[in-house]
C-alpha cells in the first residue's frame, strides 16, 4: 500500500471536535425539535419542502370502491395536495389503498362535470347542455310527479350501486316507491360472487371474519393490496391468532407471497378444486353434518354422494394442483375451526366464476363455517337513527339484481317511467352491459331516465360525482 492510500489517524483539535460535536447532536435531536415545532403550531400539517403553507386537515370518505373507507384530506388554499388514512379508523388503523391515496386527482381534473348536464340531442348522441340546479330539480320533478299521478309510485324506479347513503332508499320511501334495482358492487368483477350468494342463500354479501379466525383459504383475493380493512383484519389474525393463509392463485401476488402456502392454479378452474375438497371432507366424515341437516335443504348424505364424482385426481387434471395437496388442504380446513374463506377478482374476472363461488360457499356451509365467530359471516345492520320525520316505509322493497333487470324489463315485467341511476354504470360495467344500452335507448322502455353520479349518453340529465371534495367539508 502506498503512502498515499494509508488511513490517516484523524486529526482533530479541541475546538473542531466541540463543533462536530454539536452538529451530531443537532441532527441527532432534530425530529424532537420538529416534532416540538408542529405540536407548537397545532398539530398542523405544512408543505414542508417548498411553500411551507398551513394546509387544512379534514375528514373525508374514500368513494373509489365499495369498503368506503375514511381518511384526511390536506389542501393548500382550497387545492387539496395530498389524502392519508385516519390511525384511529376502526377497519383501516390509517391505510389506503394506491387507489385511495390517490383519489384526491379527481377533485381537480379538468374533466370533471360541475354542472348538471342536460341530453339535447337523441339519446345515445352525446350532445349535453349545461343547466343550473333548480332548473334540473325542477325538471325531474316534474317527471317523478307525472309518472306518480299518472302510474303510480311504482313506476319510477332506483338502480343503486355500490355507494349505499341511505339518500336514495329515503327518497324512495318518501315517494313511496319499492322499486329498487341494486348492484352491491359496481362492477361486473364482482357480479360473480354476488350471483352464487343470492341464489345459494339469499344474501349478496358475506364478510370472513378474519380477526378471530385460525385459517383461511384464500381463492384470488389480492387483500395486500387491494382492500385495506380486510387486510389490516387478516394481519391483526396473523398477529393475535397465528391464523393460517393459503392462496389459490393463477399469479404470486402481494398475497399469495405472503401466504403460508401458495397454491398456483389454472384459471377457471377453481370451482373443480373446491368441489373435490368438498368432497374429501364429507367422504372421510369431517364435515359438521348438524349444521348441514339443520340449516341446509339437503341432507349432508345426499351431498356425499352427489359429491362424490368430485375426486381429487379428476381435479388435479383439470387445475394442475396435485390431489395430494387438495386432500391435505381440505383436510385442514376442516379440522381448524373456526375457518373461513375470502376470494375476490382473481375468479370472478374468469370463466366458471359464479360456480366457483357458489362452491366455495359450499365448503364453508358442510364446516359448520357460516356466521359464527371467525367464519363466514352475514352482514348486520347498524341502526343509524335517520333525520326527522322519517318517511314511512311502503313495506318491501321489489329488489332486483341489476343484470337480470333489463331482460325483466324486456319481457314485460316492469312498468318504468322514470328510472334513477345511483352511482351505479350499467352500460359500462353490468354483465347485461349491451341490454341496459339497448333498454336505455328504447324510449318507450324506459320514457325518462335522469342519471346521477356515473355518465351513458342515454341518459337525460347528468349530476356529477359527489366527490372527494364534497365529502370532505365536515371537520374531524
Ligand atoms: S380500499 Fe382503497 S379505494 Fe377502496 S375505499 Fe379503501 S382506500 Fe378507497
Amino acid at each position: 500500500m502506498s503512502d498515499q492510500n494509508k488511513i490517516k489517524p484523524l486529526a482533530m483539535d479541541r475546538r473542531e471536535f466541540l463543533k462536530a460535536s454539536v452538529v451530531v447532536t443537532t441532527a441527532a435531536s432534530c425530529p424532537i425539535a420538529l416534532n416540538g415545532m408542529e405540536l407548537e403550531m397545532g398539530g398542523k400539517d405544512f408543505h414542508q419542502i417548498r411553500t411551507f403553507a398551513p394546509r387544512d386537515k379534514k375528514v373525508f370518505l374514500c368513494t373509489m370502491c365499495p369498503y368506503f373507507d375514511g381518511g384526511f384530506t390536506y389542501s393548500e388554499k382550497g387545492d387539496i395536495k395530498k389524502v392519508e388514512g385516519i390511525p384511529d379508523h376502526i377497519a383501516t388503523r390509517g391505510k389506503l389503498c394506491s387507489k385511495g391515496l390517490a383519489s384526491f386527482f379527481n377533485a381537480a381534473d379538468p374533466d370533471r362535470i360541475l354542472q348538471p348536464l342536460k341530453r339535447v340531442g337523441k339519446r345515445g348522441d352525446g350532445q349535453w347542455q349545461e343547466i343550473s340546479w333548480g332548473e334540473a330539480i325542477a325538471e325531474v320533478a316534474s317527471k317523478v310527479g307525472g309518472a306518480i299521478s299518472d302510474h303510480g309510485p311504482d313506476s319510477v324506479y332506483l338502480n343503486e350501486g355500490a355507494f349505499k347513503d341511505g339518500g336514495s332508499l329515503r327518497f324512495m320511501d318518501t315517494i313511496g316507491s319499492s322499486s329498487v334495482i341494486r348492484s352491491r358492487f359496481p362492477s361486473i368483477s364482482n357480479m360473480a360472487k354476488q350471483t352464487a350468494l343470492e341464489n345459494a342463500i339469499g344474501v349478496d354479501f358475506l364478510l370472513p371474519d378474519l380477526e378471530n379466525t385460525h385459517y383461511v383459504l384464500n381463492f384470488g383475493a389480492n387483500i395486500f393490496e387491494t382492500a385495506p380493512p380486510l387486510a389490516q383484519r387478516l394481519t391483526d389474525g396473523v398477529v393475535n391468532n397465528r391464523l393460517k393463509l393459503v392462496t389459490f392463485d393463477v399469479r404470486l401476488s402481494n398475497t399469495a407471497g405472503r401466504s403460508n402456502e401458495w397454491i398456483p392454479v389454472f384459471p377457471g378452474s377453481d370451482s373443480i378444486v373446491a368441489l373435490a375438497m368438498s368432497n374429501v371432507i364429507l367422504s372421510e366424515g369431517l364435515a359438521d353434518t348438524n349444521f348441514i341437516n339443520k340449516w341446509t335443504n339437503h341432507k349432508a348424505e345426499d351431498l356425499a354422494k352427489s359429491l362424490s364424482t368430485f375426486t381429487p385426481e379428476q381435479a388435479e387434471e383439470a387445475s394442475g394442483v396435485p390431489a395430494k395437496t387438495i386432500i391435505s388442504i381440505a383436510r385442514e380446513f376442516a379440522k381448524t375451526r373456526p375457518a373461513t374463506i375470502i376470494s375476490q377478482n382473481g375468479v370472478n374476472f374468469h370463466k366458471n366464476g359464479t360456480a366457483s363461488e357458489t362452491a366455495f360457499l359450499l365448503l364453508a356451509v358442510i364446516t359448520g363455517n357460516i356466521d359464527n365467530e371467525g367464519g363466514y359471516c352475514l352482514p348486520r345492520q347498524f341502526d343509524i337513527p335517520q333525520p326527522q320525520p322519517a318517511p314511512v316505509q311502503k313495506g318491501s322493497l321489489v329488489r332486483r339484481l341489476n343484470h337480470a333487470f333489463p331482460f325483466e324489463l324486456k319481457e314485460g315485467d316492469h312498468n318504468v317511467q322514470v328510472l334513477f341511476n345511483h352511482m351505479s354504470n350499467p352500460v359500462y360495467a353490468s354483465p347485461a352491459a349491451s341490454m341496459w344500452s339497448e333498454i336505455l335507448q328504447d324510449e318507450k322502455l324506459v320514457p325518462y331516465p335522469p342519471m346521477s353520479g356515473l355518465l351513458s349518453c342515454s341518459f337525460f340529465v347528468f349530476f356529477f360525482i359527489v366527490s372527494i371534495r364534497e365529502r370532505s367539508g365536515s371537520d374531524e
